[in-house]
């Protein structure tokens, strides 16, 4: 079980009864969604504390939620000892965020020399959200609103943030609409809530996802409009512990890789495509991208419930005879029809294409109007992915990573941890990964033949018997059989020697 952080957002109005909120977007550059927009907020520090601690009916993540606002778009929700009254942009504050950023002042510090306090009336919660397993960094939040006091301006410092707006909820909901931006999942779910309503109303029309939650029924995750990410515990390869299964479509709708073989994860993916179907998004067909284990668990489980086909590659219908019937093939090119885009120009489709190398009838999907990527298990972010013969082929591998580098993806979604909106750094990585593992493997080749067992050893110091072993025999083997293709390796019965 990963850690789970404490952290604190505000949902800050521009006045009262304004509909308009502040969003901030975060750096491109950043692993956790970096290039998406969001709520202004962060992690609870330990001299939060210090601070609750001193003053009545405050709490810890009232005094995060109050410093992040201020360290991120540099609006201070203090008030003055004396007056009660807020302080004004005037008052040194641009200065002071300044010495507060570069640690070189406290924030129990900055509130003392303008002689403030801090009210827990002038946040209002709203609801507390947990990032769902998907992630291994995962935070618990606490939500607020709260107004822009007067004489005050919110702007962000180019940074971990690079820039900041303000919007109404309506509004940024249709820019995301339209795929001009990226917004993060408990953003989105918070800006629904917001629509054609004032932040001052918001904790009331949270009421029935605070209810959903408390009855243990997962929120809807969306990453993209009419993209509903449903991430599932099943047993997959370490370190993964969790599949996502994707929901994609309007006219036509698409489960891809429903994964878990558990029934208390089944039932609650029977929940979402019956919840699914009561908003009118019906399921069309069940689409696997390969046959891995962690992929098909619940594949004739859900077709049964929705009456509906299976589809996959043809060498995916092979490797699952006897398992899981595939009803329809998947042929490279392949277009599945999803129906009137969300953007409101036409159609949307999912295009496919044959990226074998992890398993032989791999498929990516690519969405060219938002430019999605449903990668399937071309990359994980959360480790290598595992290439073991005789299915797994590191050449076709590394062919299919760079045909993938042809598309201008913008969001690319795995089926272990989150989304990307750096695709590019991401297949990069991918790619500079297995080159650095080559060059490791040629130079523990000699000209006496060495077996597969002591180069794994090498190569992956450290590794306890076991299946995690066995992988890592396997990945070398696929290594020397790329090698062996090349020229470069050759096999005898001792063993693998350099050429
Ligand atoms: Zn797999």
């Amino acid at each position: 079980v990963s850690d789970i952080i404490e952290a604190s957002s505000i949902v800050l109005a521009r006045g009262p009864r304004s509909p308009e909120v502040y969003l901030v977007c975060r750096s491109p550059q950043l692993r956790f969604m970096g290039g998406f927009h969001a709520f202004p907020g962060g992690k609870v520090n330990p001299e939060d504390h210090h601070i609750a601690q001193s003053i009545p009916g405050l709490t810890t993540r009232h005094v995060a939620a109050i410093r992040e606002l201020f360290e991120e778009v540099g609006v201070l929700l203090a008030r003055h000892r004396a007056t009660g009254t807020f302080p004004t942009a005037v008052e040194q504050l641009p200065a002071l965020r300044r010495e507060l950023l570069a640690d070189k002042l406290s924030f129990a510090d900055l509130l003392q020399r303008l002689n403030l306090t801090l009210d827990p009336g002038d946040l209002r919660p709203v609801v507390n959200l947990v990032t769902p397993s998907f992630s291994p960094l995962r935070f618990d939040t606490a939500f607020f609103t709260a107004v822009l006091p007067p004489g005050q301006e919110a702007e962000v410092w180019p940074g971990e943030l690079s820039s900041g707006c303000w919007h109404s909820a309506d509004a940024m909901l249709q820019l995301w609409e339209q795929g001009e931006v990226l917004v993060a999942p408990p953003t989105i779910a918070l800006l629904e809530a917001l629509r054609g309503r004032m932040a001052e109303e918001l904790a009331e029309r949270f009421q029935p996802i605070r209810e959903m939650l408390a009855a243990g029924i997962m929120a809807p995750i969306w990453f993209s409009p009419a993209v509903r990410m449903v991430p599932l515990f099943c047993q997959g390869l370490a370190p993964s512990t969790h599949t996502n299964a994707y929901l994609v479509g309007t006219g036509r709708v698409y489960l891809l890789d429903p994964g878990p073989v558990d029934p208390g994860e089944q039932a609650l993916l029977l929940g979402v495509l019956d919840d699914e179907r009561a908003a009118g998004r019906a399921l069309s067909a069940v689409v696997l991208t390969h046959h891995h284990p962690d992929h098909i668990g619940a594949a004739v489980v859900c077709a049964r419930h929705a009456g509906v086909p299976i589809l996959a590659h043809p060498r995916t219908a092979d490797l699952l005879a006897g398992k899981v019937p595939v009803d329809r093939f998947i042929q490279p090119g392949d277009k599945l029809d999803l129906g009137p885009a969300p953007h409101g120009r036409g159609r949307w489709h999912l295009e496919a294409l044959h990226t074998p190398g992890h398993a032989p009838g791999h498929l990516a999907f690519y969405e060219p109007s938002y430019r999605l990527l449903f990668a399937g298990d071309m990359v994980s972010m959360l480790s290598s992915v595992v290439i073991a013969p005789p299915e797994g082929d590191l050449s076709l591998y590394l062919d299919s990573l760079r045909r993938l580098q042809t598309y201008p993806i913008r969001l690319l979604l795995p089926a272990h941890g989150g989304p990307s909106a750096r695709p590019a750094t991401v297949l990069e990585e991918a790619l500079a990964h297995r080159h650095k593992r080559e060059q490791q493997l040629l130079q523990a080749l000699k000209p006496e033949p060495r077996p597969v067992k002591e180069l794994a050893e090498e190569l992956y110091r450290g590794l306890s018997a076991g299946v995690v072993k066995q992988l890592a025999e396997l990945q070398v083997l696929a290594g020397l059989q790329k090698l062996q293709r090349a020229g470069q390796a050759h096999f005898e019965a001792a063993g693998w020697r350099l050429i």
